[in-house]
């Protein structure tokens, strides 16, 4: 098992931790959704865990996944990255960027060691509005897609 993926499990238990101080109840269908989450490194929307997710529960709603996304992002457990179609949701919180490829719409890692640190930013910026995220995306054509126009 590599490091990254010790990191990963060690976080589910800290989701199920969190989720039950916050008086939510830990269902095996929130495990399962978390699970899955956890065990992502694509950034997956709402409706590719939710497709993930149902191959071992099939009867899951779209809006239990939905419902269970947003609290763990509020709770500052996942990363919410705003795309246009939909948003995106991260479980790895160490500070990096994002790579969005606008043509397949795969969203890559870039570490900091590559870009330097996210910027910082107040909790408010004046005359504005209030700070609740700071994200640095970049865009352009991912390797992959390069190759299979090349
Ligand atoms: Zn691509
Ligand atoms: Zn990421």
């Amino acid at each position: 098992m590599g490091k990254r993926q010790e990191f990963r499990a060690n976080r589910e238990g800290e989701f199920a931790r969190v989720l039950a101080v916050n008086g939510l109840r830990m269902t095996q269908q929130r495990l399962e959704i978390v699970r899955e989450l956890a065990a992502a490194q694509d950034h997956p929307d709402a409706e590719t865990l939710l497709h993930r997710v149902r191959r071992r529960v099939p009867m899951l709603s779209p809006d239990t996944v939905y419902r269970t996304l947003e609290v763990l992002a509020s709770h500052g457990l996942v990363a919410r990255i705003p795309m246009p179609r939909a948003n995106r949701f991260d479980p790895d919180l160490t500070p990096h960027h994002h790579f969005v490829c606008s043509r397949c719409g795969r969203v890559l890692d870039v570490g900091v060691d590559v870009l330097g640190p996210v910027p910082s930013a107040p909790a408010a910026l004046e005359g504005i509005g209030q700070v609740d995220s700071v994200h640095l995306q970049i865009w352009g054509v991912c390797d992959a897609c390069e190759e299979e126009g090349a």
